[in-house]
């Protein structure tokens, strides 16, 4: 059924409601850069989070990095600004907001550090999405999610959560401002649906489908509702009910080295006898959890980010009710989550750092609902600045001086600094460094991002969305394979929505890497994946979304036209750092990895950011931020 977009007085995700225009704070239109190259002084409204349409990789960011990845080309001269720091760092990110901290803190208060982003916000991946409909604020995650295991975090990372003020009370309290149903927020008990095409229609089967997948609960009945032929039914039956051993002809041995070196779903396949058109029930969750499909995660892997299959294995059956209940329920006591998930991380230590951002901003009991004033990022004077909307292309040791060039709003500058910290791309860094070593640059590029799609889509109301009787599904045949309800925690002083009739934001994630068994290296794939970002146009999201929450709302009263107010997507081509691949990779010797190699310190240039730990994780970001702070001033 392809839903007919009729109402084209949609501007670039804004709709005009029945209670009033709704615009974003700025009214920019769709496509344009929030300055004008001839005016650099930020307008007085400039307040990213509140802009709708294209986010994430949004128009302006990305060309002039481009135009130096792909064609070489950058300006051939800069305009010198006569401004010198200690530390220049590039990239926004938690990593670099966390290397300028972490720099301040050993330099003391006297230090003087440049911060340089090519978007329009702060905080890289830990971006909000915001929207403002009938009085009321809603929140959303334009990116990075949750604090994982903060518990877990080393002393490294752990230090800069308390010094922002998330320490082992607020933790505790994060978790008690969190509603039982909010799955996103960690509390991994409340139900998890799975939505299927039925006709025209999709069916959402409430339950907990976590708990399904690994035997527990009342999988039986959940899975006699799937429209699949019986014997696929009972496949399935077999497969999360642990019956069998699908590979009880192999010696431990061979099994071992089977999950090592099979793919998921060649094992789903082979051995447990799954269609192709019932697998992709099993691949939503490895999807939007890692990015790839179980086509590129061997048996193994999959297993170990919580698919099911230890069931199905035999010689680990022993361990399997422990392991079910610590996926299950221990994992849900460590995730912890603000309203717009990291960004308020990036908010709270940007704040520490230049404090006239909010001046009146208690801590973590407000963030979520303070205001930023981005006019306050970057005056002289003070110890930090962060400067948006400013690509890097060169950045060179020169002398006992680092010069660094690079393009906001179409003007080539140059800074220098005593030294830098790169805490932007991998990918990018042999392009701004030409002159390191060929090896080095090897290793750099050796790794690709993985890429996801987050859009937030602004309701009316939420009651077709209440009569799901789940907070999130995952919804394994249509482009956008999870879709939730926004984090309705009240922590940061955020008021979620009070009951149905308020107006609510759906939250939907998208990984737009093959999962149909392309063939290729993850690589290869996650290439195409951010390559499909690319050539998807605001339009083509904006028919998915309407279409997919059509179907699946439509039979509780949904109407796509009258019910959806504001979209927002998050095009995140460069999401979470790579990491090592069972199928595809090698095991390094220590040292001999490609990130080890690619993230050595250049002379008065180091690199942080999570592709050097090849671990897409906050504490990770700061780690690196870290280390690459002690080489340069240890
Ligand atoms: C969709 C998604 C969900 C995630 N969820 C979680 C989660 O729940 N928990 C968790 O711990 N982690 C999560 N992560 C991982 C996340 O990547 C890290 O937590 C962390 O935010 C990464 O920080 P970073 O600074 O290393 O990289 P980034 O966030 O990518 O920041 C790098 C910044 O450098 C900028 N930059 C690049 N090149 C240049 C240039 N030439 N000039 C200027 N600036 C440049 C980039 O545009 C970017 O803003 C998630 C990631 C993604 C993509």
């Amino acid at each position: 059924m392809a839903i007919r977009i009729t109402r084209r007085d949609l501007l670039n995700g804004m709709a005009i409601g029945a209670g009033g225009v709704l615009l974003p704070a700025h009214g920019v239109e769709r496509g344009m850069s929030l300055y004008t190259p001839a005016s650099p002084v930020v307008p007085s409204n400039y307040y990213p989070p509140t802009l709708t349409g294209m986010r994430g990789s949004h128009v302006g960011s990305f060309e002039v990095a481009h135009a130096l990845a792909w064609q070489g080309q950058k300006p051939a001269s800069y305009k010198s600004l006569e401004e010198h720091y200690d530390l220049v760092v590039v990239g926004a990110g938690m990593s670099g907001l966390a290397a300028a901290w972490y720099y301040l803190k050993k330099a003391g208060p006297e230090a003087r550090v440049l911060v340089l982003d090519n978007h329009d916000d702060f905080g890289g991946h830990a971006k909000r999405n915001e929207f403002n409909h009938k009085g009321r604020m809603l929140l959303s995650l334009g990116g990075a999610q949750n604090l994982d295991s903060p518990s877990n975090y080393g002393d490294v990372a752990g230090s800069l959560l308390i010094d922002i003020g998330i320490d082992e009370a607020t933790i505790a309290q994060m978790a008690a401002d969190t509603p039982d149903d909010c799955v996103l927020g960690g509390k991994l008990n409340g139900d998890v649906g799975l939505t299927v095409p039925d006709g025209d229609d999709h069916l959402t089967i409430g339950g907990h489908w976590f708990k399904f997948f690994h035997g527990r609960g009342d999988y039986e009945a959940a899975v006699r509702e799937l429209p699949l032929p019986e014997d696929q039914q009972d496949k399935l039956l077999a497969f999360f009910g642990g019956e069998k051993d699908f590979l009880d002809d192999l010696s431990l041995v061979n099994k071992w080295d089977y999950v090592n070196n099979t793919s998921y779903n060649q094992f789903l396949f082979d051995r447990v006898g799954l269609s192709r058109e019932t697998i992709p029930i099993l691949n939503a969750h490895l999807l939007i959890l890692n990015g790839p499909s179980g086509w590129n995660h061997t048996v193994l892997e999959a297993i170990m980010a919580g698919s099911p299959g230890l069931r199905a294995m035999g010689w680990l059956a022993d361990f399997v009710d422990s392991v079910a209940a610590m996926l299950i329920d221990d994992l849900a006591g460590d995730i912890r989550m603000f309203p717009d998930g990291n960004a308020s991380v990036a908010r709270l230590l940007v704040q520490k750092m230049i404090p006239d951002v909010a001046p009146g901003m208690k801590g973590v009991e407000d963030v979520a609902i303070t205001r930023f004033d981005y006019g306050a990022l970057d005056l002289t004077d003070q110890a930090v600045r962060i400067r948006l909307n400013s690509t890097a292309v060169g950045v060179k040791e020169v002398g006992d001086k680092v010069q660094v060039d690079y393009v906001q709003h179409g003007k080539p500058c140059r800074v220098t600094a005593s030294r830098c910290v790169l805490a932007c791309y991998n990918n990018l860094i042999p392009h701004l460094c030409p002159e390191m070593s060929d090896a080095q640059k090897e290793g750099l590029g050796y790794g690709e991002r993985m890429p996801f799609v987050y859009a937030n889509v602004l309701l009316e109301n939420g009651e077709a969305f209440s009569e799901l009787g789940v907070s999130i599904t995952q919804c394994p045949y249509d482009p956008f394979q999870w879709v939730s309800a926004a984090p309705t925690m009240t922590t940061g002083g955020y008021e979620p929505p009070r009951g149905p009739e308020d107006p609510m934001v759906v939250f939907m994630m998208a990984s737009p890497t093959p999962a149909d068994g392309t063939k290729g290296t993850t690589r290869d794939l996650l290439r195409m994946g951010r390559h499909k970002i690319y050539a998807s146009t605001f339009d083509d999201y904006e028919q998915q979304i309407r279409e997919q929450l059509q179907r699946m709302l439509g039979r509780h009263g949904f109407d796509h036209e009258r019910d959806i107010k504001a979209i927002t997507v998050n095009r995140i081509p460069h999401g979470y750092a790579y990491w090592y691949q069972g199928l595809d990779d090698p095991e390094w010797e220590e040292g001999q990895a490609p990130h080890e190699i690619g993230r050595q310190q250049f002379g008065r240039i180091s690199i942080a950011n999570t592709d050097s730990e090849v671990t897409p994780l906050m504490n990770a970001a700061f780690d690196a931020a870290y280390r690459a702070v002690e080489e340069q001033i240890s």
